[in-house]
């Protein structure tokens, strides 16, 4: 039997990254940035307001106490948009808002707080001879943000590689780009196998049952950031099974079902023939996996019980996402606290789906036991229990590696 890491590396060497496009910003999240973004401006692009309040001469106002205000004629005000403001000169203040642009002169903002004035909504500047009353300059701060304090222009914001998550896009934005060179999401073809499956909603027949593995891995593919292409489900007929990858355009072919020992496994019995490997892996459930190519695209068929079509699909098929999103293979694992044991198989690498309590810890989600065809336990699960093949068991209070489902 072969190992999971080896398994799992065989199915990462099919793969490469896949190349670069350029994308709008919106369309950017969730995907690896490919080039360095760098600044187009000064960020911030111009000294301004960090305060709603007054902006002032530091000298001018040194000092001052509630019981010795410095009086201040104000000249004028800065808003946020402001193309140009009044100059700030001794004796004057200029009513700035949060983000406006700093008058020339000014080197200290006031917070309104700390004055006579009350700002009341759309109130317009009294230019005439309005005063304000200082009653103290804020100590040690100017309440001013500089050009360029954040990156200055031509500065690298982010290196290639990078996740684009919401606070990646915000600086990028900030910067000025408009469209990022990123490594487009890849497109993975689904083909679910088996005469027994009809689609959820269709009354069954006897001897059917529902195709879950096409939504499943649908879903799974968007969730580990690809697109999903699923094609029309085919009976076990080697004829139906070349039919329907004739014409695929994906970067990658996953299949679930007809791989183990059975007469009508037809996708083991017809790809084999093709140069796809079938073989047994050290791992519960999913033991028979294919891996190979056809034509110039690579292509994981994984066995048809949904647990194992859902574990192998987080095992084997997301590293090979990552790989081509641009991403390194494995996604981190943490570690957790089991509250509740099971017993697990020697000399198989278990995945057990499992749920978190409240305290952190980890109980199996599936009531039955670990029986890859109980589907409907796998409502609870939020994470795969990883047990290495030398252990038999898993004890109340032993900690276990986790791996999250992808995305
Ligand atoms: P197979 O790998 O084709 O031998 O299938 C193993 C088990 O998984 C059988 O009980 C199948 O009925 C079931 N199965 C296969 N494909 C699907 C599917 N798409 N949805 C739900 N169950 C499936
Ligand atoms: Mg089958």
């Amino acid at each position: 039997m072969r190992s999971v890491d080896d398994h799992v590396a065989a199915a990462v060497a099919l793969v490469s990254t896949l190349p670069a496009t350029e994308l709008p910003l919106a369309e950017a999240l969730g995907l690896v940035l490919a080039e360095p973004v760098t600044a187009r401006v000064d960020s911030p692009p111009f000294d301004n307001s960090a305060m709603d309040g007054f902006a002032v001469l530091m000298a001018d106002v040194d000092g001052a106490t509630a019981d010795t205000p410095v009086t201040l004629r104000v000249a004028g005000e800065s808003v946020a948009g402001s193309e140009s403001t009044p100059t700030v000169t001794p004796g004057t203040a200029v009513r700035i808002m949060t983000g406006a642009p700093l008058p020339s002169g000014a080197d200290l903002v006031v917070p309104v707080e700390a004055t006579s004035a009350s700002f009341q909504m759309f109130e317009p500047v009294d230019a005439d001879g309005a005063a304000v009353r200082i009653f103290s300059a804020p100590a040690g701060r100017t309440h001013i943000r500089r050009r360029g304090t954040d990156v200055v222009e031509g500065q690298v914001v982010m290196e290639a590689g990078v996740l684009l998550g919401p606070s990646q896009l915000a600086a990028a934005a900030s910067v000025g780009a408009a469209r990022l060179r990123v490594i487009p999401r890849p497109v993975v073809a689904i083909l679910a196998t088996g005469d027994e499956l009809v689609a959820p909603g269709q009354a069954l027949r006897a001897g059917q049952i529902y195709d879950s593995n096409s939504v499943v891995l649908a879903a799974s593919v968007r969730r580990a950031g690809g697109t999903p292409l699923v094609l029309t489900r085919v009976g076990d007929t080697a004829q139906a099974l070349h039919d329907a990858l004739e014409s695929v355009e994906a970067d990658l072919i996953v299949t679930s079902g007809g791989v183990s020992a059975g007469v009508y496994d037809v996708v083991k019995g017809a790809l084999a023939q093709r140069g796809v490997e079938f073989v047994q892996v050290a791992m519960q459930p999913g033991k028979p996996q294919g891996l190979g190519s056809v034509g110039s695209t690579p292509i994981a068929c994984l066995p048809g019980n949904p647990v194992s079509s859902l574990v192998s699909f987080e095992v084997i098929v997301a590293p090979m996402l990552r790989v081509l999103r641009g991403l390194p293979p494995h996604r981190p694992r943490e570690s957790v606290t089991v509250a509740l044991g099971w017993t697990t198989p020697l000399a198989r690498q278990q995945y057990m789906p499992v749920r978190f309590l409240a305290d952190g810890t980890v109980v199996p989600a599936t009531v039955g036991g670990s029986g890859s065809h109980l589907v409907a336990s796998l409502a609870l699960a939020e994470a795969l229990a990883v047990v290495p093949a030398e252990v038999d068991a898993v004890a109340e209070r032993d900690t276990v590696e986790l791996i999250r489902f992808s995305g």
